[in-house]
């Protein structure tokens, strides 16, 4: 009888152990799966979307469109928003703020639609047409395009990881493409030798007079991480623009430029 209990309290005991056990490596997992979700936010904070896809979890949670730098990197928006920077590693900050109108077929930020119907109007005088195929584009959009492009080199029997970084370099993932500030304009569609055009030539002369500029120069494509594009035009507005031109920098020096000496003056 006593040896009986012995060996009920024995195996008792035993199943205590392994329900520690077993509590533990629960906790073991709860605290890894915490910590593999945190690194993933933290890694998607720096292409933030605007898809279902984006992590749950909340500390690092990015709103889409929200300004992110990588840890350690001093870069300030400039106070100027005509010289608001979204790229690659820039997502527009949430205190830019901007009307969304639609003119010219596509919309954009309402202040640029003045500037830019005067640069269309004096190009006409020229007997230059301008027209625009695409402005503001939300992340929705951009996401569109962006699966799209992944889909179309998937499809040609490369590995999906191969597709992604060939995409990317084609169409931005979304929240890095400028086209989310209302301030960029495709000027007569994405055509790939508009650089060699009539129409190109004359932007290339005047475009800096009604404040926009070359966004993606075939010069700067280190810089900028976008490869050519002659039809993307950017607004700056009209002294940043003869500037950048006069001193041959695309936007990501000029900020750098302008920071400096806004520091300088004061
Ligand atoms: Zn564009």
């Amino acid at each position: 009888m006593y040896q009986e209990k012995n060996k009920i309290r024995k195996t008792l005991s035993a199943f205590a152990v392994v329900i520690v056990e077993l509590a533990l490596m629960a906790a073991t997992t709860v605290v890894f799966v915490m910590a593999f979700e945190h690194v993933d936010a933290k890694n998607t904070e720096a292409k933030p979307t605007a898809s279902s896809s984006a992590p749950s979890s909340s500390a690092a949670q990015s709103s889409p469109g929200r300004s992110s730098q990588p840890a350690g990197q001093q870069f300030k928006q400039p106070d100027d928003w005509r010289l608001v920077l979204v790229n690659y590693e820039h997502t527009l900050p949430d205190t830019f703020e901007s009307k969304i109108v639609h003119e010219f077929n596509v919309d954009m930020d309402s202040r640029i639609v003045e500037p830019f119907r005067q640069m269309r109007d004096a190009a006409l005088k020229d007997d230059i047409h301008l027209w625009l195929s695409s402005g503001y584009r939300n992340d929705e959009k951009q996401q569109k395009l962006y699966s799209e492009e992944i889909e179309a080199f998937y499809k040609t029997g490369i590995s999906y990881e191969d597709a992604v970084s060939k995409a990317a370099k084609s169409v931005a993932p979304p929240g890095t493409s400028e086209h989310i500030t209302g301030l960029a304009v495709d000027v007569n569609g994405v055509l790939e030798d508009f650089g060699g055009t009539k129409e190109f030539h004359w932007l290339s002369e005047h475009a800096q007079d009604y404040g926009f500029i070359l966004r993606y120069p075939m010069d700067k494509q280190d810089i900028t991480h976008i490869k050519y594009e002659a039809w993307h035009f950017r607004y700056v507005g009209v002294e940043h623009a003869r500037k950048m031109k006069e001193l041959n920098l695309c936007l990501e020096e000029y900020i750098d430029y302008f920071n400096k000496n806004q520091t300088a003056s004061h």
